[in-house]
């Protein structure tokens, strides 16, 4: 069974991701786009996690709670749970590490939490696009106490990415799958990486738009049935070497 995903994606409450990222557009456009399973991974916050879980819930749609966290070393780690619970108590660890600096909205835009209706219930005052002082092995063991994954984000970008930042993945990190952009020609990314064939590699849209989540083409291939959000954390905590795809979309 081919399940097709998308992990990575910003809702208005990055102060980078679209005003139209709502809980109920995102839902409605990952539907749209024929998408099995998403997460929404906001800038070292999950705020509103709970409720595009319950509006995709609503709609046969696994919504895998999850935050793209920031480590010192301004790396990004998608980082992806098996229940909101072990999230939120996550973002509670990412906050008291998060410097104190105010958002500047007129610079880096609103950081809106929303409620099931789209509306605006609160907006986070403190600035969630910084590093927060956690060291990358130190999200990594965070996150994997709570019984999540730890995800090394667009490694293949020229920044904010353990490769770039860290200039490799260092060895006592275990980390078992990675991230590429979408649009990164993984073949030839890996063949100027011949290090990164071990680990499994997933393929996501980073969207701060709408339109830029991903359509119906890369997936997850398992004989095992994924029903809920724990299925999809149980499958990635092992290498996707060999079972992961894109489809090639004409
Ligand atoms: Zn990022
Ligand atoms: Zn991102």
């Amino acid at each position: 069974m081919r399940y097709f995903y998308d992990f990575h994606m910003h809702s208005a409450l990055s102060p980078c991701g679209d005003n139209d990222m709502t809980p109920n557009n995102i839902v409605n456009m990952a539907i749209l786009k024929n998408l099995d399973i998403i997460a929404v991974s906001d800038h070292n916050s999950a705020e509103n996690v709970r409720v595009i879980m319950e509006r995709g819930a609503r709609k046969d749609l696994i919504v895998v709670p999850a935050m793209e966290i920031e480590t010192a070393e301004e790396v990004h780690v998608l980082s992806l749970f098996p229940d909101l619970e072990s999230c939120l108590s996550v973002q509670q660890q990412v906050y008291e590490h998060l410097p104190k600096i105010k958002n500047k909205e007129e610079i880096f835009g609103e950081q809106l939490v929303l409620n099931e209706e789209d509306e605006e219930v609160d907006r986070r005052e403190g600035l969630l696009i910084v590093a927060t002082t956690l060291s990358i092995n130190e999200v990594f063991s965070i996150v994997n106490a709570a019984g999540g994954t730890a995800i090394p984000a667009h490694v293949d970008r020229d920044s904010h990415s353990v490769i770039s930042n860290l200039g490799a993945i260092p060895d006592e990190l275990p980390v078992v799958n990675i991230e590429l952009s979408r649009n990164c020609d993984r073949d030839l990314f890996l063949e100027k990486h011949p290090e990164l064939r071990k680990y499994g590699i997933l393929r996501d849209s980073d969207a701060h738009y709408l339109w830029d989540i991903s359509e119906r083409e890369n997936y997850i291939e398992t004989e095992q049935p994924i029903t809920d959000v724990k299925d999809v954390i149980e499958l990635l905590k092992k290498p996707l070497t060999g079972i992961t795809g894109t489809k090639v979309i004409a």
